[in-house]
């Protein structure tokens, strides 16, 4: 796993060894000094042509943490705003040598072009419509730790599929962990042929009971050229999670960030049935996972293996770095 582009590119096997390391992150997390040697020397570029918070900052936080110079370049504000393409951009960063680019874009299919382009590990941050495997990575982390397994618990994703590149990793990544899953939300928000994917579709909340996981998604109202609800009030009598329609066995989750009172009602939110803050947790353990692989593989060092042979001087420091928070 030189990039990480599409969470379909992980087997089971790989997903939970990317999250079993992610553990031992989480230990280090909970040092009075949190940061480990193990990227000291690599460059790590983070490049936002989208608004983020949560992404972002782990990102950065992660590569900090690992002692990696990080380089972050914000869209607005960069030589973008003057017209440079996104070629052009990965060139000028790429005279930095960078060991890893972790790139958000609105466009489909971008993260894959960086990867063509540059020799860096690349890690997809969201592209468009279309994937945000680390988004996926750190809610099945963040199950994980709360049901042990995903293995046949049922988990209905409520809301606008249809413009939600969440949607598309998670449904995935929740199946390739032995999740059942529903999808829910109103016939225009739904894609077509989503069955194909292993998952039921429902037009109503009225089966919600049966779920032990309620995963709800932001209406994406900047992808929308169109009005695709009636009207907010509308669309919140019929799919709102509020505390009404939440029991109080099942678990409520949400990538963030909540549009509060449209598909999550406030007291839903705080919730103790809410894991939104244990998935903004684990945003960070997560990505200190990601770049260690991807850039150990990227080298040439066998991460997934549990393998680091220091086959040139130059991979010496990060190994002894990997050893030394193990
Ligand atoms: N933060 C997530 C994303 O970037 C979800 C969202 O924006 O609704 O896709």
């Amino acid at each position: 796993m030189r990039h990480l582009l599409s969470i379909g590119d992980l087997s089971k096997a790989e997903i939970e060894a990317i999250l079993d390391r992610a553990e031992s992150f989480a230990e280090v997390g909970r040092r009075d000094i949190k940061k480990v040697p193990t990227l000291r020397g690599r460059t790590v570029v983070t490049l936002f042509y989208e608004s983020s918070t949560r992404t972002s900052s782990s990102f950065e936080l992660a590569a900090k943490r690992l002692s990696a110079d990080l380089v972050s370049v914000k869209a607005a504000g960069s030589s973008v705003d003057k017209g440079e393409s996104l070629k052009d951009t990965v060139a000028t960063l790429s005279a930095y040598e960078p060991a890893a680019i972790v790139i958000r874009h609105p466009h489909a299919g971008a993260a894959q072009l960086v990867a063509n382009w540059a020799d860096a590990s690349v890690v997809n941050a969201g592209d468009g419509k279309h994937e945000h495997p680390s988004q996926a990575l750190l809610d099945v982390y963040t199950l994980r730790r709360r049901l042990g397994s995903l293995e046949g618990k049922r988990i209905w994703i409520v809301g606008d599929v249809l413009h939600s590149r969440v949607a598309r990793s998670n449904l995935i990544a929740f199946r390739t962990m032995g999740a059942e899953l529903t999808v829910c939300g109103p016939p225009a928000l739904i894609p077509r042929g989503l069955e194909q994917l292993g998952c039921a579709v429902t037009h109503s909340l009225d089966g919600l009971g049966e779920a032990d996981v309620v995963y709800a998604l932001r209406l994406q109202r900047e992808r929308m050229r169109e009005s695709f609800v009636p009207s907010l009030r509308e669309y919140a009598a019929h799919f709102q999670i509020d505390s009404r329609r939440l029991g109080p066995r099942q678990l409520l989750m949400h990538p963030g960030p909540v549009n509060r009172g449209v598909e999550l009602s406030g007291e839903a939110i705080d919730s103790p049935q809410s894991l939104i803050a244990e998935q903004v947790a684990s945003g960070l353990v997560v990505p200190w996972s990601l770049l260690v692989i991807v850039v150990l593989v990227g080298l040439g060092v066998s991460a997934l293996a549990g393998i680091y042979p220091a086959r040139v001087a130059a991979r010496q420091s990060i190994v002894t770095g990997l050893k030394g928070f193990e």
